[in-house]
């Protein structure tokens, strides 16, 4: 169990023989990385945490107010614009998007739960869907190079 005891012992939440939390590179920091293998539509934990009212570094929006602090587990998904997990966080429940093979990252869309992000930051999931600049799904791009700016960038307008 990636859990500590005071989270209860619901079987379906991330245990240590199928999960490690580690770091992947100086660019991404830590992610969560499968040990073993999940199949498309398969789910792959249900997640816990404390409930916060602020965004924070680690948290997953439940809600206006409500966001999810899991420093155990879905605190440290890393993101991709062609994400492998999809994070339910009504259910609280990550589903595996495509086959995961075993020794993989898993990767979420923070867009998918995150209506403003803690912090906006250039992507290098280098998917061919990349979108560049990651937001959440409700805020503008406040970064020095915007979408918009790498693509006049590229057109030669600027
Ligand atoms: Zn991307």
């Amino acid at each position: 169990m990636l859990y500590p005891k005071e989270f209860g012992t619901n079987p379906l939440f991330p245990q240590a023989t199928d999960f490690r939390v580690t770091n992947k590179d100086e660019l991404s920091g830590s992610g969560v990385l499968a040990l073993r293998s999940f199949s498309a539509g398969e789910l792959v934990a249900v997640i816990n945490g404390e409930i916060v009212p602020e965004i924070l570094q680690h948290t997953l929006q439940i809600g206006k107010g409500k966001h999810l602090l899991d420093l155990y587990f879905a605190g440290y998904l890393l993101h991709s614009c062609t994400p492998n997990v999809s994070v339910d966080m009504q259910n609280m429940t990550v589903t595996a998007l495509a086959d995961i093979p075993a020794n993989t990252y898993l990767y979420m869309d923070y867009a998918q739960t995150e209506e403003v992000l803690y912090k906006q930051f250039p992507c290098s999931c280098n998917s061919v869907a990349c979108r560049g600049w990651i937001t959440g799904s409700l805020e503008m791009p406040t970064g020095a190079r915007t979408i918009q700016a790498e693509a006049a960038e590229a057109t030669g307008l600027t």
